[in-house]
Parts: structure tokens; sequence; C-alpha cells
């Protein structure tokens, strides 16, 4: 008689460890309208239910970006249901629309995850989103988010039409490389990534640089990838270096900037300087620095592969305020492949089959890229 009784017994005293919430508690979801069941796996944190926001990230197809602001406090923002929450370290305060809101319980770092107490996901999230986020007898109903993965990838040949960019002492135009090597590198990405790539332009034509990320943005490409090859007054340099937008000038990216930027004034007018310099004001905005570690993170893997599959002289990864990268707000990078100005590069550059073996290595660094971004910014 004893022994049928232990079953019951181990029932009660798991109903018992529910109850004081020592097992914890995940959130469940469902997703709207497949009502496709998820879950928001939850972890104990000073005895209370927390979700890491790795889990989070993954669950809503979203980045959060830490950032520490003057006051050498830490903020994550992290946009939800389309809209931007900003999280402080420590707090149970945090930012959403023009408003502060608590959530009772603190925003915490442990070692090297962030966690939302999941009071949040299932008392503020609703009420921010009364329309679309409801609990329901516990279970949390969310639209279901967007896919957010690498599909549809702008390549753009820097230069061409009447500016020429740079030109080799052998008179060799780097409007001509960039677009040979990036219309091999269309075939390349579209037959083995089978993801669309679009051009900014595809034969020898002129495009402003702000007319180059409007058509990135205007078609809501993923990706902004701009080819370039270098020039310098020293007939020495070469190598090859891969840039992504700075929110500040470095000295050490100054001349190349000054390179790129310089064909606006050359092109399209003194006027139209101007114009690009109050653009300046979007550097402030958070929407466009969402993705520079994104950005980081592309040209790392596009340079890394460049300098091994081309034996090149590694220049590395920077940063630069180039205009045609400003209105980008995806991830963007800008390659300089080689110096034009180099007398051996220069006949590289020229080179089909190099040009061949240039379009492979940046195929192979954006095909990780896609890899790594899938990941993180889909369902698991
Ligand atoms: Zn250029």
């Amino acid at each position: 008689m004893k022994r049928n009784r232990l079953p019951f017994i181990l029932l009660i005293l798991l109903g018992w460890l529910l109850s004081i919430g020592f097992l914890g508690a995940d959130v469940n979801i469902l997703m709207m309208p497949s009502k496709l069941p998820k879950k928001l796996p939850t972890v104990k944190l000073e005895n209370r239910d927390y979700v890491a926001l790795e889990e989070v990230s993954k669950l809503f197809h979203t980045a959060a970006r830490a950032e520490y602001s003057e006051y050498n406090d830490q903020r994550v923002s992290l946009w939800l249901n389309g809209q931007q929450f900003i999280f402080l370290l420590n707090s149970p305060f945090y930012s959403f629309g023009e408003d502060v809101f608590n959530m009772s319980f603190p925003f915490v770092q442990d070692r090297d995850d962030h966690y939302i107490p999941s009071h949040f996901f299932l008392t503020n999230l609703p009420q921010h989103f009364p329309a679309s986020i409801k609990l329901v007898d516990g279970v949390l109903q969310l639209p279901t988010p967007k896919d957010k993965g690498v599909l549809r990838i702008v390549l753009d040949p820097g230069h061409g039409g009447h500016d020429p960019g740079a030109v080799g002492k052998n008179k060799v135009r780097e409007k001509d490389i960039n677009l040979s090597v990036s219309l091999l590198l269309r075939n390349m990405l579209q037959k083995e990534l089978g993801v669309e790539i679009l051009m900014t332009r595809s034969d020898d034509t002129f495009v402003s640089l702000a007319g180059r990320t409007k058509f990135a943005m205007d078609k809501k490409a993923d990706i902004f990838v701009s080819i370039h090859t270098n020039s310098s007054t020293s007939s020495s340099a070469r190598g090859i270096e891969t840039y992504y937008l700075a929110t500040r000038s470095t000295t050490d990216s100054r001349a190349v900037e000054a390179l790129e930027n310089g064909v606006v004034e050359l092109y399209e007018g003194a006027e139209a300087r101007k114009k690009y310099d109050a653009l300046d004001f979007i550097l402030s905005d958070m929407s466009q620095t969402e993705f520079l570690e994104f950005s980081n993170t592309m040209a790392t893997l596009v340079q890394r592969n460049m300098v091994s599959g081309l034996q090149g002289r590694d220049r590395g990864v920077k940063q630069a305020n180039f205009y045609v990268l400003r209105g980008a707000f995806m991830p963007a990078i800008l390659v300089e492949m080689g110096f034009i100005s180099n007398l051996e590069e220069e006949a590289l550059l020229a080179n089909p089959q190099y040009q061949e073996r240039i379009a492979r290595t940046i195929f192979e660094g954006l095909k990780r890229f896609k890899h790594n971004y899938d990941r993180v910014r889909k369902i698991g």
C-alpha cells in the first residue's frame, strides 16, 4: 500500500516546488496568428525569474546593443515589436517612446549576458502593445516577428560615368575595376548563396553617393557593400583595408575618407557637399548606430578572407565617416581592394584572374557573415 503512494507524494512535492518558484517558470509564448508555441527559458537570479537577453534576441529576431553613457552607466537598447526599449543596468526603470517605466525588478548582468526580469514580458510588454500582445491564461500571445536574415544584398561599385575614381600610372581606372569585381561577386552570391543581388550600377554610369544608399534603402536591402580601390601619393603604399561607418573621424582614416568623399564636390557640385554635411545629425541617431556592430563583424570577416586569400598586406579594419555609408540603415561596409597608385597592385587589379580571386575572397567573407547574422536574427 505504502509503495503506491510514492508517485503521489512526489507529485505534491513537485507542485510545492513549482508554487514557491523553485523550478522557475519559463515564459510560454504563442506566435500569432500561426499559434506556434515558443518559450523564453528563465533562470533564477536573486531568487527572481529572469530571461537572458540572448534568448530575447533570438525569439524577436532582434539585435541588442549595449553602450556606456557619459555618466558611465550602461544602457542596452533592444527593438521589440518594432519599437525601441532602453534598459539601464541594475535599474528597474527603462525608457520606451518618450517615457520612463518601472518593471519592478532590475535589469541585470551575470557573467557575459544581460537579463530582463520575466515580469517585464508578462506584465509590461502587453501594456505597451494592448492591440497586438496579450497575456491569455498565462501564455503570452505575440505577433510573429519578420524574418530578418540576409535575403537581399546591394552591391555598390564605386564611382562611374564622368567620375573615374582613382587612376593608376598605367591609366587603369578605379571605376572599371570596381565594376568588374562587383559583377563577378554578384554572380557568385546569386548562384552559390541564393540571395537577391541588386547593383547601384551595372554599367559605366554615374550615381551620386546619396543615390547609392537611397537605392539600398528603397529596395529594403539587408546589407550594403561598396567596392573601391585605394590611392595614395606614396607609390609604395599597398594592401587591403575594409571600412565601416564611424560616428567621428579618426586621423588614421582621414586620407581615404577625403579621397572617397571628395568626389562629391568634383562630380556633384559644392552645394551637394553642404547637403551631405547637414546629414551629420543623423549620426547621433541610435537607429543607425544599431548596425555598427554588425558592420564591424562583416568588415572583419571580409578583410580576413581577402588578406589570407590574396596574400595582400593587411591594413586592417577601419572606421571612417564615408558619405556613401551614412544613409544606410543596415550593416554596411566599404572595401578598398588595393592601391591603384602602386604599379604592382595596379597590374594585379587590372588582371581578370586576380579580379576573380578578389571576388571569391569577398564572397567567402560575406558568406560567413550571412551565416552568423542569420543565426542571430532568425528563430533558432
Ligand atoms: Zn573610390
